[in-house]
């Protein structure tokens, strides 16, 4: 098969975003921080678990300046229910940068966006892209599955390198910068909705006559040749960000925001024994690490 063609495949995905587009809330605002709040979430947390979430957030914290100026113990509580608690302690030290040293208003480079703490090469192109409009490719691993099996083919794509990836997206990137915010949109519903990581829709995708995966990927699927998306690591049948979640919402439920290694075992293990001990001090240790805890005479307390 030749070399996908970069326009057909731009008008395609974008006629099928018109009709396909979901109705996100932060697709409603141009507010840099209301989209860094989104993106933020939505790194490892499913969308609709993250749209209540985010309404709840933004009533608690409007501005940058409130996030800001929020204690931790508050940020803490209104992130629960999301998972990985760092995110929300990234997102106040980003507005805490943003306060400080750019007077409130969010950079709107990329330069700028990548120098603020907790964000990584694709937030700062999604609030570039679709805060600040600017012409710019977003790669996350939805971008880099669809990216790679239209343009590379899914047999190669375990192979590409980040840099690969990201001049790929660069590459294809529609030329007339007004369908770009659109475009990077609609890769987004794309990968989630028809170019899923183990179950692709190939039979219904409207981009099948241009993809160099398909119909090899659709026979891989078939006979299940398609990797399943990683587990995570289970401790006692739950993953690891489960039990840190459940240690800070028993300290958020705590009077005064506190507890012993082995009280905080018997309220999140009904069948705790002194043998886990070890394995949960490893657990609140990379808490403690992460700014989410603090460990002080043999006691566990919020900071
Ligand atoms: Fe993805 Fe299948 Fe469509 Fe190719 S044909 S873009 S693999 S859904």
């Amino acid at each position: 098969m030749s070399v996908p063609d970069a326009t057909i495949f731009h008008r395609t995905l974008l006629r099928w975003y018109r009709r396909h587009a979901r109705d996100l809330p932060w697709r409603k605002t141009h507010d840099p921080y209301a989209i860094a709040v989104s993106e933020l979430m939505l790194q490892q947390t499913q969308v609709d678990r993250v749209i209540p979430k985010f309404h709840q957030w933004m009533k608690l914290f409007p501005t940058i300046n409130q996030l800001a100026g929020a204690d931790t113990k508050s940020i803490l509580a209104a992130w629960q229910g999301l998972g990985y608690n760092r995110r929300a302690l990234y997102l106040q030290r980003m507005a805490q940068t943003i306060v400080k040293e750019h007077d409130g208003n969010f950079p709107d480079t990329l330069e700028g966006l990548r120098s603020l703490p907790g964000i990584g090469p694709y937030t700062a192109s999604a609030i570039a892209s679709f805060a600040f409009h600017q012409p710019v490719p977003l790669v996350d691993t939805n971008v880099k599955r669809v990216l790679g099996r239209i343009f590379v083919g899914w047999k190669k794509l375990e192979d590409m390198a980040e840099p690969q990836i990201w001049k790929l997206a660069t590459d294809v990137l529609p030329k007339q910068k007004k369908h770009i915010y659109d475009y990077n949109q609609s890769l987004m519903d794309f990968g989630a909705t028809i170019c899923t990581a183990t179950k692709p829709k190939c039979e219904e995708c409207p981009l099948s006559k241009q993809c160099k995966s398909y119909p090899s990927i659709l026979q891989a699927e078939r006979k299940q040749l398609l990797t399943k998306a990683p587990t995570e690591t289970q401790y006692f049948g739950k993953p690891r960000r489960i039990w840190r979640g459940k240690i800070l919402k028993l300290l958020h439920d705590r009077p005064k925001g506190k507890a012993t290694l082995l009280q905080i075992g018997k309220s999140i293990q009904p069948d705790f024994t002194t043998d886990r001990i070890d394995w949960l001090r490893g657990v609140v240790a990379t808490m403690e690490k992460d700014g989410l805890v603090v460990i002080k005479n043999k006691t566990v307390r919020l900071p």
